[in-house]
């Protein structure tokens, strides 16, 4: 599933949840559902409705932005993603995974590609379970706080040398 199909089934799926809930399908909630399922990485609220009242000459209110995000968010099409402290709206199908590589350390997130991982992830027959998403968080410490650490160690073992 590429791109552009992923944005077609939600696109048929946001249609879908709106018909079941007797809300209307606006030009807006396209709109949105489009700028959230072309962004590479998660984005902030702030961001979408900044992308929305420059490109596309569509007025949508800081509001609406979060309103519709919520309604996106019960219908499963995108979800929260916590990130230094910011809160980031992510698409949900399952050809966008994430890898996560989280630092214990300063709590740092950044994520990697992981291609070959993503094929065979992609190929999963997940039983009685119809997966629609996934994201992978591998734990450690990057390299700023491996260092800080290196150094605490050094530290250690002088004193500890000083003592004898
Ligand atoms: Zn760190």
């Amino acid at each position: 599933m590429d791109k552009a199909d992923g944005l077609a089934q939600a696109r048929q799926n946001l249609a879908d949840y709106l018909r079941l809930n007797s809300l209307r399908n606006t030009p807006e909630r396209n709109a949105l559902l489009e700028a959230i399922y072309s962004a590479d990485a998660p984005v902030q609220a702030e961001e979408l409705a900044k992308v929305m009242s420059e490109g596309r000459r569509l007025r949508i209110s800081r509001a609406t932005v979060y309103n519709n995000l919520s309604l996106f968010e019960d219908a499963g099409l995108v979800r929260k993603v916590f990130q230094d402290d910011r809160i980031l709206f992510e698409r949900t199908d399952k050809s966008k995974g994430v890898i996560r590589l989280v630092c214990d350390g300063c709590g740092k997130v950044t994520e990697m590609s992981g291609d070959k991982l993503r094929r065979q992830i992609a190929q999963l027959r997940t039983r009685r379970f119809n997966a629609v998403g996934w994201e992978l968080r591998i734990y450690g410490l990057c390299s700023k706080c491996t260092a800080e650490l290196k150094r605490k160690q050094n530290r250690l073992n002088k004193k500890d040398k000083d003592k004898k």
